[in-house]
């Protein structure tokens, strides 16, 4: 069967990595979460005391940021020059302070060319924001993916402690919000449903349920590039 890009975005915290990461294992395809490019962005000018107002030293750290991901026993790992930092980026000092990050437009640039390059022999899911819209708007199966906020809040929180962080649901909440609320309004690449994806919302879906109709809908798009 031929192979297909799946692009799935949505907002914070929605499920989409899951998703992202059960297709990829069921279809045998690779798996790339964008978030974690741009998080390993901003822990590298966190890292280095580099102030996203200062465009000549963004441009120059995104020169010698090198971003990998690599799966292993721990899961899928994203590796910052060399460096091992899945666990850095996912906290709430990195979360805080993504949004900005991804939305100067010559992160963006440097980031949708290798997410492009990764893609380029298809048989890739990838999850974000801009993924069906900006990276492969030519993707054969776009999903956006919705869950009500209360919902998300509580699912972030539970990860987060399951990996040892000590933090407040409403400080999660919060940061979600703020998180959208900058994605969804910046002038490069704002998060937007793709008119041609389908939603789905995963409230009441557990993984697995969820995993089961976008295999029904990754099956039919690749059915259909057969004939
Ligand atoms: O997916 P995750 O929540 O880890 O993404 C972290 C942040 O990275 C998002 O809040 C957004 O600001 C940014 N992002 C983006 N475009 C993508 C993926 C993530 O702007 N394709």
């Amino acid at each position: 069967m031929k192979k297909i890009i799946i692009a799935i975005d949505g907002f914070s915290s929605c499920g989409k990595s899951t998703l992202a990461k059960a297709l990829a294992k069921a279809l045998n395809y690779g798996f790339v979460d964008s978030g974690a490019m741009y998080r390993a962005v901003t822990l590298y000018l966190l890292e280095h005391k580099i102030s996203i107002q200062d465009l000549r030293g963004v441009e120059k750290a995104l020169a010698s940021i090198q971003i990998r991901f690599q799966a292993g026993a721990k899961g899928n790992r994203t590796y910052l020059n060399g460096q091992d930092v899945e666990d850095k980026i996912r906290t709430m000092e990195v979360s805080e302070k993504v949004s900005p990050v991804a939305a100067i437009p010559i992160v963006r640039r440097a980031m949708v060319r290798q997410q492009q390059e990764m893609g380029a022999e298809k048989g890739i899911v990838m999850d974000g924001r801009d993924i069906g819209t900006v990276v492969f708007p030519e993707a054969e199966l776009k999903i956006f993916v919705t869950a009500a906020p209360a919902v998300r809040a509580q699912r972030r929180f539970l990860e987060l402690q399951r990996k040892g962080h000590t933090v407040a649901i409403e400080e999660v909440r919060k940061n979600l919000e703020e998180r959208d609320h900058i994605d969804s309004t910046r002038a490069d690449s704002p998060l937007r449903q793709a008119e041609d994806a389908l939603v789905l919302d995963n409230t009441k879906l557990t993984p697995d349920q969820q995993l089961q109709v976008a295999l029904d809908w990754a099956n039919e798009r690749m059915e259909a590039q057969v004939l």
